[in-house]
């Protein structure tokens, strides 16, 4: 269970916190210099929170460990910010604000800008756009996928998915990618393409989308373990793996969130009774975020010969949790996020040939405003949460309508990074830029932007 910090234990378990706090505030010259590194990576470990924009983070954790705390993500040497913009589709020339998880997806998996909805595809052109996942499989690393999403969805899906839809999940859900149909000689939908492109782990929810049958009987998950894939279900049967190719699906659509909590409502909501998140709210037989990737750099690290791997972990529900205005929920998927992180930065620690990335995919709506009033308050949803300062935080969600699912946000959003080629992620960059860095840390050529603007 990650600390609720509270009083007198502050010290105890902030006391590495602290510490960290201390160093940023001398010259750091002589730490950085041996961090820029610029030769290439064996190991490429990219996290990517859904829709956790700066101000998620900041919820986070001043709720968990407090304003002066920080988190695991927050220790990494080399931190910019990158742009998230999408393009529209009828024009590819001009950009769309506000974008959503498969153009952003797309924009780091493939270097190219696309629209809203493409997965790996792009706009108005329809063409299939290469992906690191590709380039990486193709350099003779192993590739790994895993997400508290369904599999299907976008941001895992545009590593080794390319059709025109990102509703086109299964082979029943083809109704917006007729032409990707394999009946008409397309690659089929994301769950085929993913099975088909031979990702060597796949860890995370959708079993629903794998178990649609491809023709007759054959389901999608049949196809897996006839492609040499052994499938799981439950945390138990994960741990007990060690085959390198493995098709792991904890739930039929989304997993559990980690933490529960009230909504958030209109003014008084809980103003004036602050909550304190329900924790450990996760059903056992599901893995942990943590847990799935310590298993996939297990697995991955042991399937090919030099044990070079690529690997992408997402934590979804920062994003589900946040259309739904749910503080609590949406914490927890962070906080079980940053665990997820510590276990990466735990690896490459002992493996300095490793390049992490922590970055989103875009902003969301969530805001720390100031204590309202009757007097004054802001129109949207509120939650009040007591936080590990032991301190009422409240948060507002105003990017929709009461009972409409909140929306994204189009602010850049904060990407860190340790390792080969990490230093390049300094200042202000695109997205699209991701792919570069990830590009020439596996020795690839980089080709100029194509359709980025
Ligand atoms: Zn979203």
């Amino acid at each position: 269970m990650y600390p609720i910090i509270r009083g007198a234990s502050l010290l105890a378990v902030a006391g590495g916190t602290i510490l960290l706090v201390a160093a940023r505030t001398t010259d750091r010259s002589v730490e950085l210099r041996p961090a820029i590194d610029s030769g290439t990576a064996k190991h490429i470990i990219l996290f990517i929170g859904d829709g956790m924009g700066d101000s998620e983070i900041t919820i986070a954790r001043n709720y968990a460990v407090g304003a002066a705390g920080r988190l695991a993500m927050d220790a990494l040497p080399f931190t910019g910010e990158y742009t998230t913009y999408s393009i529209a589709e009828d024009d590819p020339s001009k950009p769309v604000y506000v974008a959503d998880s498969a153009a952003t997806g797309t924009a780091w998996a493939t270097g190219s800008k696309t629209s809203n909805g493409r997965i790996s595809t792009s706009a108005k052109t329809d063409r299939d756009l290469p992906t690191i996942l590709e380039l990486a499989q193709q350099r003779g690393y192993a590739t790994g996928d895993v997400t508290t999403a369904e599999l299907t969805d976008a941001t895992p899906a545009v590593l080794a998915a390319h059709v025109a839809s990102r509703s086109c999940q299964g082979p029943d859900d083809m109704a917006q990618c007729p032409q990707d149909r394999k009946t008409v000689g397309g690659p089929g939908s994301i769950a085929e393409q993913m099975i088909d492109r031979g990702v060597d782990v796949l860890l995370g929810g959708g079993s629903s989308r794998f178990e649609q049958s491809v023709s007759g009987e054959q389901t999608v998950a049949h196809q897996a373990s006839t492609n040499g894939y052994q499938l799981v279900k439950t945390a138990q049967a994960l741990r007990g793996v060690s085959s390198s190719r493995v098709l792991g699906l904890f739930a039929a659509g989304t997993m559990t969130t980690e933490w529960i909590g009230q909504e958030a409502l209109p003014y008084p909501s809980n103003v004036k009774n602050p909550q304190v998140c329900e924790t450990d709210h996760r059903r056992s037989q599901e893995p942990s975020l943590s847990e799935m990737t310590a298993k996939a750099i297990d697995l991955l690290e042991r399937a090919t010969r030099d044990g070079a791997f690529f690997l992408q972990v997402e934590g979804a529900s920062i994003d589900k949790q946040s259309h739904a205005a749910n503080p609590c929920a949406q914490i927890g998927e962070t906080i079980a996020f940053d665990r997820a992180v510590r276990v990466g930065l735990e690896y490459a620690a002992a493996h300095r040939d490793t390049l992490l990335v922590v970055a989103a995919d875009h902003g969301h709506s969530g805001q720390i405003v100031s204590t309202p009033a009757d007097a004054d308050h802001p129109s949207g949803l509120l939650s009040t949460l007591l936080t590990a300062d032991r301190t009422p935080m409240t948060v507002s969600y105003a990017t929709a309508a009461y009972h409409r699912s909140q929306d994204h946000t189009g602010t850049q959003v904060r990407i860190a990074a340790q390792g080969p080629q990490a230093a390049a992620v300094l200042g202000v960059i695109d997205q699209t830029d991701l792919f570069r860095v990830m590009a020439r840390a596996l020795g690839a050529s980089t080709p100029p932007p194509s359709s980025a603007r």
